[in-house]
């Protein structure tokens, strides 16, 4: 049985010129696993289950080239560790001040965004980044 994700990573990865090692993909597997934003040791102690093996500088590693090749996001909250996202659709982030989880939150439709920043017409937006912060629903009570 094939995993779904894997023909759009070999393609990936082979085109923007980077080896696919079996540690590469097993990172970009343990990242796509759960989406709820792991930072490099996180992913490391899910790796390590699957490939005893790996060690953290191998993570850090592999992750630095999924984020190259375009297949992961850095997500920086405040001064903590780097999280990581697998999730490629435009989207931002909710971040609950209680618990410190992060919830994906798709973005309204495209052009909108830069309307309601009054954007001078001069500055071109490359990248929208946008973080929400609150409490989520297991919070909220
Ligand atoms: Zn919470
Ligand atoms: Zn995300």
């Amino acid at each position: 049985m094939t995993k779904p994700a894997a023909n759009g990573y070999e393609e990936t990865i082979s085109h923007s010129g980077h080896r696919l090692t079996p540690q590469r993909r097993e990172v970009y597997d343990v990242l796509l696993a759960e989406r709820d934003h792991p930072t490099a040791t996180e992913l490391f102690i899910r790796a390590k289950k699957r490939m005893p093996a790996i060690s953290l500088a191998t993570v850090y590693n592999c992750l630095e080239t999924l984020v190259d090749c375009g297949l992961a996001k850095q997500v920086n909250v405040d001064r903590e560790a780097t999280r990581y996202c697998p999730n490629l659709e435009d989207h931002g982030h909710f971040i609950c001040e209680r618990c410190g989880k992060v919830t994906d939150v798709p973005t309204a439709k495209k052009g909108r965004s830069e309307k309601s920043w009054h954007l001078p017409e001069e500055f071109i937006v490359t990248h929208a980044e946008f973080t929400l912060r609150g409490l989520c629903p297991d919070c909220n009570t």
